[in-house]
């Protein structure tokens, strides 16, 4: 691939190929070395066209999507990133609801939509079950290999189906809840091994109707919860996963290890158990600050904390 301009053909027009993009600028984090080819997909078209571009040239293909669980090596990630995400004002006639018996409707939605917009857009509905996505950064792709959840919710709890490109036949598969296998932070989509065979494209939920004012209530109130709580500048979230019967954040404030340093990565003031870039991290700043806090909360507690940030990439 010699040419100096690389571009895409997809039914909905053309996609410029980046090469050697940092990936930092596709991550909350801000951190990540360069994608050899990166490509954004705003639809299912483009992720298609994408993949079969991805196969043509024999590269490897990491899907992303808000890139708010990610911790991308310095190095960056050879072949094709595709990043599937898109605004929501693109997304009003991709979103579907069939009612399902008198009480229920199934919402289909992209895996690019933002998740916190489809909590937004289904209690506008007067649907409940997923106001506890309002201000979760990332979109619906990656929440649903993450099982994202918060204040009790999850994505697996309403979810009964998906659309995958299967990446090795290109052939569209539908999965059922139980087969993504969701337990705390986890399924099998997240599970396999790189390059990944399966990438989400479809998400359908069935919901019940409820209160439709007090499901946007509910809404607002967790939008200002996260605004209260929830350390403003770049990071990825919870760092560890809560161990059973405790948290990971708890542990590493009584471990005297708020406000920690290791070069550019600051563990934040405000939530232990996130992470902070202060504007100079890289991704082995926050290798060495998991490993240092690990090793103290270890001697100290007894309890290895294990990463629910996903790191990906070369070192
Ligand atoms: C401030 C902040 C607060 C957060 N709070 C929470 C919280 O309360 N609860 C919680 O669970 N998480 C939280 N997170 C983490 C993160 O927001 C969620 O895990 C989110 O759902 C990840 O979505 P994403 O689109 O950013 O996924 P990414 O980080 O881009 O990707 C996550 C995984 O999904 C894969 N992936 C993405 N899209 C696709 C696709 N279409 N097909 C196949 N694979 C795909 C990626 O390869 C990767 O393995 C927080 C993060 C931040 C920055």
């Amino acid at each position: 691939m010699n040419e100096r301009t690389v571009t895409i053909q997809s039914p909905t027009g053309i996609l410029p190929v980046k090469r050697n993009e940092p990936l930092s600028r596709y991550t909350t984090f801000r951190i990540g070395g360069p994608a050899d080819f990166l490509v954004r997909a705003a639809t299912r078209d483009d992720v298609l066209a994408a993949l079969a571009w991805a196969d043509q040239h024999q590269l490897p293909v990491t899907v992303i999507g808000g890139g708010s669980n990610l911790l991308v090596g310095d190095r960056g990630i050879r072949g094709l990133v595709v990043v599937v995400r898109a605004p929501s004002t693109q997304l009003d006639d991709q979103f579907r609801i069939e009612p399902d018996g008198q009480d229920h409707a199934l919402v289909t939605v992209p895996a690019q939509a933002p998740i916190s917009w489809l909590g937004h857009a289904t209690s506008a509905q007067g649907l409940a079950g997923l106001e506890w996505t309002a201000g979760l950064p990332g979109v619906v792709g990656g929440a649903v290999v993450n099982n994202a959840g918060a204040h009790g919710g999850e994505m697996a709890d309403y979810l009964v189906s998906l659309t995958l490109l299967d990446t090795e036949t290109f052939d569209l598969v539908q999965w059922t809840q139980a087969m993504l296998e969701p337990r705390y932070r986890m399924t099998t989509l997240k599970a396999a091994p790189r390059p990944r065979r399966w990438v989400v494209l479809e998400v359908t939920f069935r919901l019940p109707y409820g209160d439709r004012a007090e499901l946007q209530s509910r809404v607002a109130e967790l939008t200002r919860w996260r605004r209260v709580h929830q350390p403003t500048g770049a990071c990825a979230g919870s760092v560890f996963t809560n161990p059973p019967g405790t948290y990971a954040g708890y542990l590493i404030e009584q471990a005297g290890l708020k406000g920690l340093q290791i070069g550019g990565v600051k563990v934040s003031e405000r939530h232990a158990n996130f992470f902070i870039n202060t504007g100079t991290a890289t991704a082995a700043d926050v290798r060495a600050l998991i490993a240092m806090i690990q090793e103290v909360v270890q001697q100290r507690f007894g309890i290895v904390l294990v990463p629910e940030i996903e790191q990906i990439g070369e070192e």
